[in-house]
C-alpha cells in the first residue's frame, strides 16, 4: 500500500522541491503530501492526520526539527511514525543526537532523488 507522507520545512519553495524529489524517486507513495512550516504546525496536523513518514528539517522559526523530534516521539499515537530528518546541517553530533531522541534517517541538503530513495526504502 502506498505510504503517506509530511514534508515539514520552513521554506515553501523547499518543501516543493522535496515532494518533487519524493515523486522522481519512484518511491509507492500517497497522492496527496502533507505539508507543514514548523514542527509546532507538523505536531497539530498529525493529531487529526496521521502519516506513515515525515522528512523534517531542522532549522526553522518556532518550533525547530530538534525539538519536533522530541515531542512527536512523547506521543505513543506516533510511534510508528518514521521521522527523516533533511537539513543543511551535516555535524556528526548533531545527526547522533537528533537520532538519539527518535529520527530513523538523516538526508543533507542538497539531496538527489537517489539519495532520498536510498534513505526512504527501508520504510516502503
Ligand atoms: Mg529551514
Amino acid at each position: 500500500m502506498a505510504k503517506t507522507l509530511m514534508v515539514v520545512d520552513d521554506s515553501a519553495t523547499m518543501r516543493k522541491i522535496i515532494t518533487r524529489t519524493i515523486r522522481k524517486a519512484g518511491l509507492s507513495v500517497a497522492d496527496e503530501i502533507l505539508e507543514a512550516g514548523d514542527g509546532g504546525e507538523a505536531l497539530e496536523k498529525l493529531k487529526s492526520s496521521p502519516v506513515d513518514i515525515v522528512l523534517c528539517d531542522i532549522n526553522m522559526p518556532g518550533m525547530n526539527g530538534l525539538e519536533f523530534v522530541k515531542q512527536a516521539r512523547q506521543d505513543p499515537a506516533n510511534a510508528n511514525t518514521k521521522i527523516i530528518m533533511i537539513s543543511t546541517e551535516s555535524a556528526e553530533d548533531l545527526i547522533h543526537g537528533v537520532k538519539a531522541d527518535g529520527a530513523d534517517g538523516y538526508v543533507t541538503k542538497p539531496f538527489t532523488p537517489e539519495t532520498i530513495q536510498k534513505e526512504l526504502s527501508p520504510f516502503m
